[in-house]
């Protein structure tokens, strides 16, 4: 801890890199974990993974929606130490970016304001028909399949299903910020899910801090290893 606190002290240029396990403890289950939502079996018999994919959302918006709103929406969870921590960081000058896996919009919720989201956010959500955009409350009040209230269209979560690819911009900016980084923060992931993962490789700093409760890849190349719940590690700092 101590060792995390002099690095974290001495950067002006810290990114940090976050996955499932940021969120875990704010109560948000994570997809592959042994809570995780992979874990459950839709009602309708089908495999989450499978509802999540984009041909799936395509055909089938109904059922789609019956999980996405039951199981990806927690409109109760609040931002942990972990999000409060790194925000607390960002507006003293310390972190230049967050870059999270997770579409909850926690770290905003915490006060974040550079943060790239690989993966899309629940908070985003555009008419496939004519683009207008809604936010979050627009998908939880609906009933069933949530509709435009200007041309009917069906409305599309700006997240990135199963068979989508990641925002290029978003990859671009999340890239050069680690490139960039003198910092590397990687917490809550086990680095398993590419191409994400492969992101560390942009990095040629010498700080690399791995703080997750889990092995991971990159064990070996961390300078500072921390095998413990990412939020309570940064909430003692
Ligand atoms: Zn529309």
């Amino acid at each position: 801890m101590e060792g995390l606190r002099d690095i974290l002290l001495a950067s002006d240029n810290i990114v940090f890199f976050g996955g499932a396990g940021v969120s875990t403890e704010s109560g948000i289950p994570d997809f592959r974990g042994e809570q995780g939502i992979f874990r459950t079996k839709s009602r309708y018999g089908y495999l989450p993974e499978e509802i999540i994919s984009h041909s799936f959302f395509m055909k089938n918006p109904e059922v789609f929606y019956d999980f996405y709103k039951s199981t990806m929406i927690n409109q109760e969870a609040r931002p942990n130490k972990a999000h409060l921590k790194l925000a607390k960081l960002e507006e003293a000058g310390r972190l230049k970016g967050v870059i999270t896996q997770n579409i909850d919009g926690l770290h905003q919720m915490a006060g974040s304001k550079a943060v790239y989201e690989l993966h899309g956010t629940i908070h985003k959500n555009y008419c496939m028909n004519c683009g207008k955009f809604f936010g979050l409350a627009t998908i939880v009040m609906s009933k069933g399949v949530p509709r435009c209230d200007v041309c009917g269209g069906i409305i599309k979560p700006d997240v990135v299903l199963y068979e989508e690819g990641l925002d290029s911009q978003t990859v671009e900016s999340s890239i050069q910020a680690i490139a960039a980084a003198e910092v590397l923060i990687v917490g809550g992931t086990s680095l398993n899910v590419y191409p994400a993962a492969g992101f560390l490789q942009y990095y040629k700093g010498k700080r690399l801090i791995l703080i997750n409760q889990s092995k991971t890849p990159y064990d070996k190349r961390a300078d500072l290893l921390i095998r413990e719940p990412i939020g309570e590690v940064l909430g003692r700092i």
